[in-house]
C-alpha cells in the first residue's frame, strides 16, 4: 500500500467502520467514503470501454453503449452475470478500460 494520501481524492461524509463499507466503493485514509468514477467521467477521461473481471478470472470487455452515464463504474458490475461460471454481482469487478488511451503521458 504505496499510494499516496489523496490520490483517491478526499472521501465524503462520515467514516465508515470497515465492517460497514462497501466492497464496491474507496474509502480514504480516514474511512470516508469517496465517490466512484461515473461512466460520462470514465468516457471523459479516454476510457474506451470498461472491462470486467469474475472471482473465476474470467474477464470481459463491455462497450459504454447501452449503459446509464451517470452509472458508478463500479456498480456496473451489480448488472453482470459472468458467462463462464454464473457468478453474479457482487463477485465480479469493474474498472475503465484504458487500451489505447492517451493517459498518464507528459
Ligand atoms: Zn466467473
Amino acid at each position: 500500500m504505496s499510494r499516496p494520501p489523496g490520490d483517491w481524492g478526499k472521501g465524503q461524509g462520515e467514516p465508515v467502520p470497515r465492517h460497514r463499507r462497501n466492497p464496491k466503493r474507496a474509502y480514504d485514509t480516514e474511512g470516508r467514503e469517496i465517490e466512484p468514477a461515473t461512466i460520462a467521467n470514465a468516457r471523459a477521461n479516454g476510457a474506451i470501454g470498461l472491462i470486467a473481471e469474475c472471482e473465476c478470472g474470467h474477464e470481459a470487455r463491455i462497450p459504454f453503449a447501452g449503459l446509464p452515464d451517470d452509472a458508478y463504474v463500479p456498480d456496473v458490475a451489480l448488472k453482470l452475470q459472468c458467462s463462464a461460471c454464473g457468478a453474479r454481482g457482487n463477485r465480479i469487478t469493474t474498472w475503465p478500460d484504458w487500451t489505447g488511451a492517451r493517459r498518464g503521458e507528459a
